[in-house]
């Protein structure tokens, strides 16, 4: 059960929703349960006055009112509480999605890259819809029904006290013990369904994002069996939990019928040692009643452990420490965005080799150095640690002097445009895949720099509005990489990394955007990284690393002039 406490914690924000859909939840209860009561007395006396000398004193006209009273109460309290408690249970479920959010972010890219994008899209929706059962099926109906309980009692104690103590007793006996025998019953069951929901949507998204590639290969019948089977082991659970609330609602009823027959029995003789009248028939349907209490409870607790194992799932996102943690404020740091390796060293698992090894290198402010190397050779791994994706484990990285753990996440992300080696387009329209660089920038701005990139192919109707990516436009791969190019213009920060912007182009689209990147990057520190040895005697300086050990620095001239790797490399083109 501690699993749920950082949920719990939620609660308080909302406990006057919660607890008036509680209050709600009980007058309703209080109402359905006095309409029985009531009514079954009221028939029962009537038919013993109409017989009786009573006939020209009886009071009709009370009872009826009441009958009245308690069957508009119930209904307009069972639809208040439905408003009042679901629109609390949203607004907590909404809280805990952002809650999630705020936790998972930090995450990204580290330790969370281990789980697959399915899994954490099925622990944001589903595990969290789950957490709603916490209120609407366990605290709630418990509350409620030791309230009603309570009531109950005390109401028939009223008329005679052993008869209430009795009822008082079963109900209670009922209370304790059908959540024990439920929730020991559906504990197998529960976890399996959490673990069979999380594989079906797995297998589902799988199917999904790889579809036209499984049909080429003639796979895709393949994983559609995949697909139900794991279907059919979710609904096989999902029969298992119906059985299971069946059996819950069965024995109620039948306990709530011998009970029933035992208090009428009971009380065959008189209610309160008087003789026998209609009060019998108000104790019976009281009785009766009181199912109403207990309903909501049977089922139940066969959800917890499936409650739980969802709350386990969320937990192990929201209770991780992020790899990465950045300070509220950046400490200050010079105007020149200078850039220093010092011996810095990162392996991506502790049993792997280094990624990066010793690195040491300075690229002072509004240099532009090339790092060249072969793939593999860990270039890309040096740009994210320069972005500080991960840290680094031996070594210090200073941007304009300052150490970077000692960077505010905001002024980082600010001071550094990437372009990276694979540009992600966003499902959504052209303008919202641009304006994520500079949200407050307007559609001039937009077009002039899509002309710029020589993507004025893509503002012919409907423009900006056009839907790219997923069912939309589908963009080619050059394409692409002039929109990562326009996103790092936007973006406008002084320093520039560039991760192979080039790479799988034709030669005449890498000419030109070269040739976009000198105009528009002056005055910035770049680091560009490339495998493709072209125009690189434009830049200040040229890194070759190897086995991310750095082999070689200087210009292109003194390299070629060097006659060693770099040399040869060129050599071999
Ligand atoms: P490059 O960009 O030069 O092609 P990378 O920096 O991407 O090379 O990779 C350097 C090494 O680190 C490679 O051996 C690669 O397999 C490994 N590597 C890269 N990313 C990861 C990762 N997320 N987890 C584990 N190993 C990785
Ligand atoms: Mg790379």
């Amino acid at each position: 059960m501690r699993e749920l406490l950082p949920y719990l914690k939620l609660y308080k924000k909302h406990w006057f929703g919660l607890s008036l859909g509680m209050l709600l939840g009980f007058a309703t209860l209080a109402a359905s349960i006095g309409l029985l009561t009531i009514s079954g007395w009221f028939l029962s006396a009537a038919a013993v006055a109409g017989l009786s000398v009573a006939k020209e004193t009886f009071n009709f006209m009370l009872p009826s009112g009441f009958v009245r009273g308690f069957a508009m109460g119930r209904t307009a309290g069972r639809w208040g509480e439905r408003v009042v408690s679901h629109n609390a249970t949203f607004k907590l479920l909404t809280d805990l999605r952002i809650f999630f959010f705020q936790k998972l972010t930090p995450l990204i890219p580290g330790r969370i890259s281990n789980l697959r994008d399915a899994d954490i899209l099925n622990r944001v929706v589903a595990d969290i819809d789950s957490m709603d059962h916490v209120y609407l099926r366990l605290i709630s109906p418990v509350v409620v029904g030791t309230l009603g309980i309570a009531s109950i009692t005390v109401l028939v104690c009223w008329f005679d006290e052993r008869l209430g103590l009795i009822l008082g007793g079963i109900l209670l006996a009922i209370l304790l013990t059908w959540p024990v025998i439920f929730y020991k019953l559906g504990q197998r069951n529960g976890q399996e369904l959490t673990q069979n929901r999380a594989d079906f949507r797995i297998t589902m998204l799988d199917w999904l994002e790889g579809f036209s590639e499984l049909t080429l290969f003639g796979a895709e019948a393949r994983y559609r069996t995949a697909i139900n089977e794991a279907q059919d082991k979710l609904i096989n659970n999902q029969r298992i939990n119906a059985h299971i609330a069946g059996l819950a609602q069965a024995l109620l009823m039948l306990a709530n019928g011998w009970t029933m027959v035992l208090m009428l029995w009971l009380s065959a003789d008189g209610v309160g040692g008087q003789p026998p009248s209609p009060l019998i028939a108000l104790i019976v349907f009281a009785t009766m009643a009181s199912v109403e209490l207990l309903m909501p409870i049977a089922g139940a607790f066969q959800y917890l452990s499936q409650t739980l194992s969802s709350a386990r799932r969320l937990n192990d996102v929201i209770l991780a420490e992020p790899d990465v943690v950045f300070p509220n404020q950046s400490a200050p740091h010079s105007g020149e965005f200078s850039l220093d390796f010092d011996n810095v060293t990162f392996r991506y698992n502790a049993d792997e080799r280094k990624a990066v090894n010793q690195v040491s290198l300075s690229i002072p402010a509004q240099h532009k150095v090339a790092i060249v190397g072969q793939t593999g050779s860990g270039k890309s791994t040096l740009m994210q640690l320069l972005s500080r994706y991960w840290d680094t484990q031996d070594g210090e990285i200073r941007i304009a002097g300052t150490p970077l753990k000692q960077w505010a996440e905001s002024d980082l992300r600010a001071a550094i445009s990437v372009v990276s080696q694979r540009v992600d387009i966003l499902n959504g329209s052209l303008r919202d895949n641009l304006i994520l660089a500079k949200p407050q920038a307007s559609d001039d701005e937009l077009q002039r720099i899509l002309i710029n990139v020589g993507l004025e192919k893509l503002l012919d109707a409907p423009g900006l509005d056009g839907w790219v990516g997923d069912g939309g436009r589908q963009l080619s791969g050059g394409e692409k990489r002039r929109i990562g190019i326009a996103r790092a213009i936007l973006h406008d920060g002084p320093i520039l990394l560039l991760d192979e912007p080039t790479e799988g182009l034709d030669k005449q689209t890498e000419k030109n955007i070269l040739a976009l990147f000198q105009q528009h990057f002056a005055g910035k520190t770049v680091v560009f990284i490339t495998h493709r040895l072209v125009d690189l005697d434009h830049m200040d300086s040229i890194c070759l690393i190897e086995e991310g050990e750095v082999v070689e620095h200087g210009s292109h001239t003194e390299l070629m002039a060097q006659g060693g790797r770099y040399f040869q490399l060129n050599q071999t083109l």
